[in-house]
């Protein structure tokens, strides 16, 4: 079998082990006699699948008893309409900050809601850092404030988790949920897409605090509508059945293997790995700020695009695989999210080593 290392930011990398237990399992889950794919949601084996799957999370992630775990469709992208429908209905005000593109399409996609204020951004340095702001930077009286913890593109991270007072903090963690504990009571919504770090594309997990359900605006959406989703065990229709069937095999993968604290030590390693050798050379530049570097997004470029491209051709070929960055800021990306092997970063720092001996600039 060949595997390659696959730098890809989403979808992405998932466990081996995993990927094992759903192909020993594809043509019959259990003693079913049928795929989970070919399954009604309305059976108790399915039922079993999902709710173990949330059990998982919740032990994971520690998240505390008051919040609800929703699995939804949509991707990432329809939170960023679904929470306006949802929380945006008290003052009708919200405060966004903008630190990658990610936040910017939320920012701009709440616009037709209602009041939206950007409180901060980092577009003034091309998004290399992420803003610091405290509660006297948000309106006391909005809904909420909106931020994007990882920004999957650009390679920054928050270092800190922002102070809004009273309002509650809404956090996009597409690409960084699971890398590392989190203090989910600091948050009113954590919520991502799991194609970036826990399973295929197709799911989106939400998680809110339980005071925040129950007041969305009349015109939403069945389908946008939290507190009926939670009300109805994430089943108010066919849920994403095959996504959950995986996402609950990583969430027990990373149970096993220490949790949450020790695939931080282990994606700690990972990116100091990258970050030691950018630092310790001048072929490559790494263009984040350090204090917010990301750990599942490395961002690094040789400053001329030709030799950019060529390392994309070449890595490729060393199988090492979608190191290209977004097409918006060009130059490399290392996605390292959890299921990427240390030795997946040693390899690719011997391919960076051996590619500037060769390409002299
Ligand atoms: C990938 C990504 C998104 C978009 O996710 P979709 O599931 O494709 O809508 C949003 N936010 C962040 C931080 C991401 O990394």
């Amino acid at each position: 079998m060949k595997r390659v290392y696959n730098f890809s930011a989403g979808p992405s990398m998932l466990p081996l082990p995993v990927l094992e237990k759903a192909q020993a399992e594809l043509t019959s889950y259990g003693d079913t006699g049928m795929s989970v794919m070919e399954m009604s949601h309305r059976t108790p084996e399915y039922e079993a699948i999902i709710i173990g799957a949330e059990k998982s999370l919740r032990e994971l992630m520690s998240i505390p008893d008051n919040y609800r775990v929703l699995f939804l469709q949509g991707g990432a992208s329809s939170v960023f309409s679904s929470v306006c429908y949802n929380l945006l209905t008290g003052s009708g005000k919200a405060d966004y900050i903008v630190s990658g593109q990610f936040s910017k399409k939320a920012y701009k996609e709440a616009q037709k809601y209602g009041d939206i204020r950007l409180a901060a951004s980092s577009e003034d340095k091309n998004n290399t850092y992420v803003p610091q702001i405290t509660a006297d930077d948000v309106r006391p009286d909005a809904d909420y404030v909106h931020i994007c913890f990882n920004n999957t593109i650009y390679g920054t991270k928050y270092n800190y988790i922002p102070d809004t007072g009273d309002v509650p903090l809404v956090a996009d963690m597409s690409s960084c949920i699971l890398s590392e504990p989190v203090d989910v009571s600091r948050f009113g919504v954590i919520y991502a897409g799991a194609q970036k770090n826990v399973a295929p594309a197709g799911l989106t997990i939400v998680i809110v605090r339980d005071d925040l359900l129950g007041r969305c605006r009349p015109d939403t959406p069945v389908m946008y509508d939290w507190k009926l989703m939670a009300d109805n065990g994430s089943m108010y229709n066919t849920p994403p059945c095959w996504p959950i069937y995986i996402a609950g095999m990583v969430f027990d993968w990373l149970l096993e293997n220490g949790g949450l604290e020790s695939m931080k030590e282990k994606n700690l390693k990972k990116a100091g790995l990258l970050y030691d050798y950018l630092d310790s050379q001048d072929y490559y530049i790494a263009p984040v700020e350090k204090p917010y570097r990301s750990m599942m997004n490395v961002t690094f470029v040789t400053g001329n695009p030709d030799l950019d491209k060529k390392f994309a051709k070449e890595s490729t070929e060393s199988g090492l695989r979608n190191l290209k960055g977004h097409r918006s800021v060009g130059g490399m990306r290392a996605s390292i999210y959890n299921a990427m092997p240390v030795e997946g970063v040693e390899k690719l720092i011997a391919f960076m080593k051996d590619f500037a001996e060769r390409n002299p600039k």
